[in-house]
């Protein structure tokens, strides 16, 4: 999981939005509005939402929270059968793959004693203000109470998810000796096409992470020798907007 700007909408979509939140407050059986209005997505309110939270996803379109999968699903952060106020807040929507956003989060919220969010919102919190990563296994390691929660509802220890993790990281390492061979013989347009592969890989919160620990001088830990040197040479590697 990484940090995720939230895009700016239109005002025919906050409109569509507001009026929506509208009927489901006036609404006796706000839960039961909430459904009826939720299963009236065919518009180009909708469909902007769709388009906006997709283009802020990291890769291509991967989900928000696991970052393997495909982002399929408009997720209410606080789930709609619970706060039915935010079910049509686009402050509350992100885009996350069915098997996390069906199987996993589901309607959990954890709260703390003061009803703060116990889950990190990748579209307000810095994940990693709450995480660590270990490249070499691919395994969040939880600093905070927030971030074990997180780990535990959003099912980011799946076993697929750490393998991933890992292999993202093997898969990092590989393409930067390939960015620097190429740099020396070959176009920097095909140079330029690595580092897209880099940044577009899934799990990208790992390229952040190892920009972390470079940048605070830890990553020669973990990272071969030859890496680092090339990181070293070309800082433009890390140049991966966030
Ligand atoms: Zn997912």
């Amino acid at each position: 999981m990484r940090r995720i700007s939230r895009p700016s909408l239109s005002k025919h979509a906050l409109n569509i939005l507001a009026k929506r939140a509208g009927l489901v407050a006036a609404s006796a059986d706000k839960v039961k509005r909430c459904h009826e209005l939720w299963g009236q997505r065919k518009n180009k309110a909708f469909q902007e939402i769709r388009e906006k939270l997709g283009s802020s996803c990291s890769g291509r379109v991967r989900c928000m929270y696991c970052e393997d999968s495909e982002a399929t699903d408009i997720e209410h952060f606080r789930p709609k059968s619970i706060f039915t106020e935010h079910a049509f807040d686009w402050e509350n929507y992100l885009l996350a793959c069915s098997n996390c956003n069906s199987n996993y989060k589901r309607s959990k919220f954890p709260l703390d004693g003061a009803g703060f969010p116990l889950l990190i919102n990748p579209m307000n919190d810095d994940p990693m203000d709450h995480l660590d990563l270990s490249l070499s296994t691919g395994k969040f390691v939880a600093s905070s109470h927030r971030g074990i929660e997180s780990i535990r509802v959003f099912g980011l220890d799946r076993q697929v998810l750490e393998d991933g993790r890992r292999d993202a990281w093997s898969i990092f390492c590989a393409l930067v000796a390939r960015y620097s061979a190429i740099r020396r013989d070959t176009s920097a347009d095909s140079a330029g096409l690595i580092v897209s592969a880099i940044q577009n890989q899934s799990f990208s919160c790992v390229s952040l992470y190892a920009r972390k620990y470079y940048l605070t001088g830890v990553l020669s830990i973990v990272a071969p020798q030859d890496v680092c040197r090339i990181l070293d040479d070309n800082p433009e590697i890390f140049d991966i907007s966030t």
